[in-house]
């Protein structure tokens, strides 16, 4: 019997974790840069969570939750996205007090779960970063998260980016324009998609985000949303388009941009990316918006929201195309040649480790030449040389990999201090 991982799961192995590391330690720095303070929630959380917030027709609910009943009949989910988990917490601990400073600013990082078709970029399990915000309703914050996203693609080196943006406005503007797309659509009803007719009656503003090039042409000349919006709606996006215009941030309109979660209303936008991994296609790989009736819906008290998510499988998508310096080099590499050195190369190792240097050494006794070998593959930066008579003497050889010099050095200044002596080395040639 061979094992095998499930579909549509990847193993991170040691020659791929490097960059997750540096994926999310980029983020974790940026994030503390805005004060984002990490959450940490369950991977499993109450099947209605997401059910009452996703959206009973939303792709996520009807079709993609990993959910099953468990040992005491209550109805789980793995989760399918960060946000709605996030606002469970933030009502349950009640961080929507009058004491907590707002905007409360969080973020996660971890794996989700969704029951789609695996191909490339989208995966069963697979891994999102993502901040939200609550308790400001000022369209400032909207722009600083859309910015602090930007940022953050940007500081993985992604150049080709674009920034589509749209607002769904509030409940009233979204109510008048679903008429709208209703009445627009009804005479074409036969036309549309299967899918599309269905999404007639229960949620029209999908059709926008219909893949399918037939519903696409009807969609072509339907209204618009910029023409429903309230006066507070509309001024909401104003202020949003001139300070991303105030900040240099550079976005394309797009009025037929809606999400797969049900819960957003006002700014929404899309990150997108044309990297050669996608095949030239523009591809979202960062997604986020505006929330108001969230943390209500989940049971908490009148509170605005926003926040994005970025996946980071797409992201690393990309970055396998660039060249990234994340090289993780030896710094010492312990010779021991001989069974009698064997316990004075662990010493030399461990001291070294405490002194704050990688150190490595060989483990099967093997000949000084394969030892050597292994050093230069792990490219490591010294090496120290024991053998028996070095024991004896209480010295060693220290080697400089890289200019192929060595000296003799006393054991003791290793264990006292070995920056000084490697400097002391290196500085001499
Ligand atoms: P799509 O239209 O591609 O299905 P979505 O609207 O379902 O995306 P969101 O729920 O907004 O995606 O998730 C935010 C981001 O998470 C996406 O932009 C993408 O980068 C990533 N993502 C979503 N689903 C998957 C998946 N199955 N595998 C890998 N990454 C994913
Ligand atoms: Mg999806």
């Amino acid at each position: 019997m061979r094992y095998q991982r499930p579909k549509g799961t990847a193993d991170i192995m040691p020659d791929q974790s490097a960059k997750w590391q540096y994926v999310e330690q980029t983020a974790r720095a940026l994030f503390r840069k805005y004060r984002y303070q990490e959450v940490r929630t369950p991977i499993f959380e109450s099947f209605e969570v997401f059910s009452r917030t996703s959206g009973e027709t939303s792709d996520i609910v009807t079709k993609e939750m990993y959910d099953f009943y468990d040992k005491g009949d209550r109805h789980i989910t793995l989760r399918p996205e960060g946000t709605a988990g996030v606002v469970r917490a933030f009502v349950e601990n009640k961080l929507y007090g009058p004491e907590v400073t707002k905007p409360v600013k969080t973020y996660y990082m971890g794996p989700m779960f969704r029951y789609e078709r695996p191909q490339s970029g989208r995966l069963r399990e697979f891994h999102q970063i993502g901040v939200e915000a609550f308790g400001v309703d000022n369209p400032t914050l909207d722009v600083e998260v859309m910015a602090m996203a930007v940022e953050l693609l940007e500081s993985f080196g992604l150049t080709s980016l674009k920034l589509a943006l749209n607002t769904l406005g509030d409940a009233d503007s979204r109510a008048a324009y679903r008429q709208a797309l209703i009445d627009y659509l009804t005479p074409f009803k036969d036309q549309l998609s299967d899918d599309s007719k269905e999404r007639l009656t229960k949620n029209p503003l999908r059709i926008l985000d219909s893949k399918d090039e037939g519903d696409q042409a009807i969609v072509a000349n339907a209204p618009k949303i910029l023409d429903y919006l309230t006066a507070e709606a509309k001024e909401h996006f104003q202020v949003v388009r001139d300070l991303l215009d105030q900040l240099g941030i550079n976005y394309e309109i797009d009025t037929n941009m809606v999400r797969g979660l049900d819960y957003y209303n006002h700014t929404i936008f899309e990150i997108m990316s044309d990297a050669k991994a996608f095949g030239g296609k523009w591809t979202t790989v960062c997604a986020g918006g505006r929330y108001n009736g969230l943390v209500e819906q989940l049971g908490g008290p009148e509170t605005p929201g926003i926040g994005f998510g970025l996946g980071v499988e797409r992201l690393l998508l990309i970055l396998a195309d660039q060249d990234l310096d994340l090289e993780d080099n030896l710094d010492v590499y312990v010779v021991g040649i001989g069974q009698a050195t064997n316990a004075e190369s662990l010493k030399l190792v461990q001291s070294l480790r405490k002194q704050g240097f990688s150190a490595e050494r060989d483990y099967l006794n093997r000949k000084p030449k394969g030892q050597f070998k292994t050093a230069s593959k792990l490219n490591a930066r010294f090496t120290i040389t024991i053998g028996e008579s070095e024991l004896e003497s209480g010295t060693a050889n220290l080697k400089d990999m890289q200019a192929q010099s060595e000296i003799k050095v006393s054991l003791a200044e290793i264990y006292a201090d070995f920056a000084k002596l490697a400097q002391a080395k290196v500085s001499e040639e």
